[in-house]
């Protein structure tokens, strides 16, 4: 027989355990599922940026782990398939079986994109990463390359520059998408330098990387590295999401103002759907109002 809950939250990230942790305090019956570990991308961050207490991701999202139990949620490890409408509810299936739940709320965040480019997968734990702050200090003194020109490949850059010799920012672009204290930031570091209208085309080397072919204003030059980061951007985990949900033209989940999307009972917030400041701040907040608006729909019920 299936587990009943007011409300099931999909994805243990930074949205769904403060969503979840607030809607069981209000008085709901609560689960949520993730098919991985929880805390979602923030664990590869040492340093939350622009976030009160400047803890990090691993410890914020523990710290969220532990009060969402603490508040009476249901912490189910399951990968979630499908949701499908049923009498005024959904049914939540899994590979474990289908859990009703009266309301859905979707935080299954969203996955680095890959460049998708010779060496990249075969390289993969011999120079190329995706986690500079795991893997940083097995960089100390080498050249490094990163690619993108958003908040990620800058964040990153920054704490690479702490351990390597170099380190170049391949950007597609001629301008940075990425905030502009973490652009200055960036621009004052001896270490680092940005790469203008370049693209990754291959990552070469032996056993390890060693070097790494850029198109650079339309000029090939292959360059010695013995890392690639690549930030160039993420994609939601939405696969799961009914086809009823629109998407934009990027995969997220589109929803109205409140994040509601348009299969009424089925929320999404965070980095899977469309519109999300990319900013932690703001997903918390988004989160406890969408908890608040679905304790308050309930109880009229
Ligand atoms: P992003 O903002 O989408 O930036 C991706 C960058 O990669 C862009 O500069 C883009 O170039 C480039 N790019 C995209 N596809 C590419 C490709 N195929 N080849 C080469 N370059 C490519 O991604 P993000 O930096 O990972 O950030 C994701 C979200 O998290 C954002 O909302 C961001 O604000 C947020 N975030 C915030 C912080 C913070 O608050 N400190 C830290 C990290 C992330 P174009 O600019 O030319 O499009």
């Amino acid at each position: 027989m299936a587990q009943n809950y007011d409300l099931i939250v999909i994805g243990e990230g930074i949205s769904g355990l403060t969503c979840a942790g607030h809607a069981a305090r209000s008085g709901l019956r609560v689960a949520t599922l993730e098919s991985t570990l929880f805390g979602g991308l923030v664990l590869n961050v040492n340093e939350l940026d622009g976030y009160p207490g400047k803890e990090s991701g691993t410890e914020f999202a523990s710290e969220l782990m532990q009060a969402s139990a603490e508040a009476g949620v249901t912490s189910i490890q399951e990968e979630v398939t499908a949701i499908h409408p049923a009498g005024g509810a959904f049914e939540v299936v899994t590979g474990a079986g289908i859990f009703g739940a009266r309301q859905v709320v979707i935080a299954s965040g969203a996955r680095l994109k890959k460049l998708g480019v010779p060496g990249e997968k075969e390289f993969e734990g011999r120079g190329v990463s995706w986690c500079a702050d795991c893997d940083a200090p097995m960089f100390q003194n080498e050249d490094v390359v990163v690619v993108g020109g958003g908040d990620s490949a800058l964040q990153e850059a920054l704490v690479l520059a702490n351990f390597c010799r170099s380190v170049r920012v391949a950007h597609r672009g001629e301008k940075l998408r990425a905030q502009k204290h973490l652009a200055d930031k960036a621009a004052a570091n001896a270490k680092i330098s940005i790469m203008w209208k370049s693209t990754v085309e291959a990552i070469l080397g032996g056993k390890m990387v060693e070097k790494v072919r850029v198109r650079r204003d339309g000029k090939i030059e292959e360059m010695a590295s013995a890392g690639v980061f690549a930030y160039i951007g993420l994609e939601p985990n939405a696969g799961f999401a009914p086809s009823g949900i629109a998407r934009d033209e990027r995969g997220h989940l589109v929803t109205h103002d409140a994040c509601e999307t348009a299969m009424k009972g089925i929320w999404a917030i965070g980095a899977v759907r469309t519109g999300y400041s990319g900013l932690l701040r703001d997903a918390t907040v988004e989160a406890q109002h969408v908890a608040e608006a679905i304790r308050s729909r309930l109880a009229l019920d």
